[in-house]
């Protein structure tokens, strides 16, 4: 396992459309562990594969009730909606409010590739949205209502 150099908004991987898995190899399954590495030593709650620069339909996704790996997601359902604080680890130190479906609904492949409904609220309704957009070389920043802004860290002491 290690930890892969997350691309950062410019790179014009980010932009583009990934490509369907049709098969779990050693190769995707070493991708699928280091993206959950990546994640979690950059303390974000989602990664989609094209940030670690492999244009192939995978995410990984954690809001704090442990990893979910979603490999060809589509999402079935959506309802309600949430507007909120967004962020990305493509985009350091930044965020913005988008307003995204309170509940969404999608269907995948986990890492074994069995097939598996997932239906998400608040804060992983908002990641599945993010990290699938990411997989149509979609940034949030496509959806943010108004400026961008300067993200406050508040637990600095434990920086290194
Ligand atoms: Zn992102």
């Amino acid at each position: 396992m290690a930890i892969r150099n997350i691309r950062t908004m410019g790179d014009r991987i980010l932009t583009k459309k990934c490509r369907t898995v049709d098969e779990i190899t050693p190769k995707i399954r070493t991708l699928i562990f280091d993206m959950l590495d990546t994640m979690y030593d950059a303390c974000g709650v989602g990664l989609a594969a094209p940030q670690v620069g492999i244009l192939k339909r995978i995410v990984v996704i954690d809001v704090g009730e442990g990893p979910y790996v979603l490999i060809n997601p589509v999402i079935t359902e959506t309802s309600g909606e949430q507007t909120g604080d967004e962020g990305c680890l493509s985009l350091p130190g930044k965020s913005g409010t988008v307003t995204r479906p309170n509940i969404v609904t999608v269907n995948a492949y986990n890492e074994h590739m069995e097939p598996f409904t997932l239906t998400g609220e608040g804060l992983l309704a908002r990641a599945i949205c993010h990290e699938c957009d990411h997989l149509e070389g979609i940034m949030y920043v496509d959806h943010v209502e108004g400026e961008l802004h300067d993200v406050q860290y508040e637990e600095q002491e434990e920086d290194e």
